[in-house]
């Protein structure tokens, strides 16, 4: 008999490891809630993300991969049925096209105030950085831009969905960026777009 034998994988969740980190909520924006440390379904990606419970119970039964890991899936699957029709290289210069022409709305107007500005900036640019428990928190940034004295700044650019989901992406990446993260609500460009873009242009040409 083996039944008794452990054969299985090594489960995707360390329960032992939870913290409290910010997961606001429109009536409680200070709510804090306990994330934990979940691998990553794909062995061969060390990527380790933080969960709350019932996010974390779902990755554990369904064994998700990461964020990462599901979007080259994505673009392999999407990638092989472009490169079948029109051929590779097209295919190729699809899937670049495809990750820095997709903005949204509010990226755009934030990219037009910066080419207006004259500043010198990347979009989609990664960042990858590990945190003091060991965990490797992997970034696309928004905006990464570079200041009048020459240091790179963050800017993101949040909606809704981003805020109440999103809380404990944005924790880490201003714990873990060694500059400046500046976060634009997308509320706020709707509402005052002139404050907004004030307070970019104020950031650029910080001296300090
Ligand atoms: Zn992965």
């Amino acid at each position: 008999m083996t039944q008794g034998f452990n054969i299985c994988k090594d489960p995707l969740v360390n329960w032992n490891a939870g913290k409290l980190l910010p997961a606001p909520r429109r009536k409680r924006p200070r709510q804090r809630e306990r994330f934990y440390p979940v691998h990553c379904a794909n062995p061969d990606c060390n990527n380790i993300r933080w969960l709350t419970k019932s996010a974390a119970e779902r990755a554990e039964a369904e064994q998700r991969m990461c964020r990462k890991c599901q979007t080259i899936q994505a673009g392999k699957k999407g990638f092989a049925v472009t490169a079948a029709r029109y051929g590779a290289d097209f295919a190729l210069r699809a899937v670049q096209r495809h990750q820095i022409a997709n903005p949204s709305r509010h990226e755009q107007i934030v990219a037009e105030w910066l080419t207006e500005f004259n500043a010198n900036f990347q979009r989609q640019a990664d960042f990858a950085e590990t945190d003091e428990g060991g965990v490797r928190h992997c970034f696309i940034l928004d905006f990464l831009v570079s200041t009048l004295q020459g240091k790179q700044i963050v800017l993101e650019v949040n909606g809704y969905f981003h805020n109440r989901y999103r809380a404990e992406r944005d924790y880490w990446l201003e714990c873990l960026y060694p500059g400046d993260v500046i976060f634009i609500n997308t509320d706020d460009i709707d509402k005052d777009p002139e404050q907004v873009r004030t307070a970019i242009h104020y950031a650029i040409q910080q001296k300090q």
